[in-house]
Formats: C-alpha cells, sequence, structure tokens
C-alpha cells in the first residue's frame, strides 16, 4: 500500500501584476459578466478566451427554467471558440462573476462538468489553458487544468 499526495500549483496575484495580454482577458471575462442570462440565480459569470490566432471570444451563463438545459460560462466560452475557430487553440481562459451589484472578492472556480471540457480541450489541441480566476482582490493563475482537475476521466495515466 502507499500514498499518493498531489499538489496544485496556484498563483495568486492581483489586478495590477498582470500583464496588459492578462489585463485584458480579465476586461472581457468582466464586460461578458454583464451579457448574462441568469434570472434565476442572479449569479452572472462571464468567461474570455485567448485562441492562438490573437482572437478572444466571450462568453456567459445561459440559464433556462428547466434548469439542466442551461449551460456554465466557461462551457459557452469553450463550445462558441471551438465551433467558430476549430483549427485555433485556446491558450487562456479568464473567468468572472457578478452578483448583488458587485464582483466577486475571492476568485471563482469552474464547476467539475466545465473543468472536464476544459481538459477536453487542452487534449484536442495538446495545448495547456493557462486559467485566469478573477477576484476583486485576489486572482488565481492556474497554469493547467491538470491543477483543478487531479486524476481526470481519461488521465489516470498522467501520474
Ligand atoms: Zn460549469
Amino acid at each position: 500500500m502507499k500514498q499518493i499526495n498531489i499538489t496544485a500549483k496556484i498563483i495568486v496575484c492581483n489586478y495590477n501584476e498582470l500583464n496588459s495580454a492578462e489585463k485584458i482577458l480579465i476586461d472581457k471575462a468582466k464586460e461578458a459578466t454583464f451579457k448574462a442570462y441568469a434570472p434565476y440565480s442572479k449569479f452572472q459569470v462571464g468567461a474570455a478566451a485567448l485562441l492562438a490566432n490573437g482572437e478572444i471570444v466571450t462568453g456567459n451563463n445561459q440559464e433556462n427554467v428547466a434548469f439542466p438545459s442551461g449551460l456554465c460560462a466557461e462551457r459557452t466560452t469553450l463550445f462558441y471558440a471551438n465551433a467558430q475557430y476549430p483549427d485555433h487553440s485556446v491558450k487562456s481562459l479568464a473567468i468572472a462573476a457578478y452578483t448583488n451589484g458587485d464582483f466577486l472578492e475571492k476568485p471563482i472556480s469552474p464547476c467539475g462538468a466545465c473543468r472536464q471540457v476544459i481538459l477536453e480541450t487542452e487534449m484536442r489541441y495538446n495545448q495547456a489553458i493557462r486559467i485566469l480566476l478573477y477576484g476583486e482582490k485576489d486572482i488565481y493563475i492556474i497554469e493547467g487544468i491538470n491543477d483543478l482537475l487531479p486524476l481526470a476521466f481519461g488521465s489516470i495515466e498522467a501520474i
């Protein structure tokens, strides 16, 4: 019997420590929150993906009265990116959330289903996706989905 310890690397910084490309991507994710369709949760999430061709695509959560029919901002964004630009990998993804008249102080992290889709997008293009999780106080930078989804379905051999 043995124990495996899994560690995750997360860089914590604030907005002023980001480079201009990172600031732009965060700004786009924040802007996207305002176009969310979240009449039920009132929790508006925005995401922005920077593609290998330099294009930035954005998305947000799209809710539905039949709850499982809605979709998170991350998957809305990645599916749109993959649908419109199937030949270009996703280099980085920024995520922000707005509720009760403010952006969250602490970063919001993708749900399990979105983590699985981020993983698949990394595998599809053989390109790690740099993830920027926005909070008014702290921003978390994660260099790839492995740090958010250890022991992922289909990736056990990576350990
Ligand atoms: Zn999600």
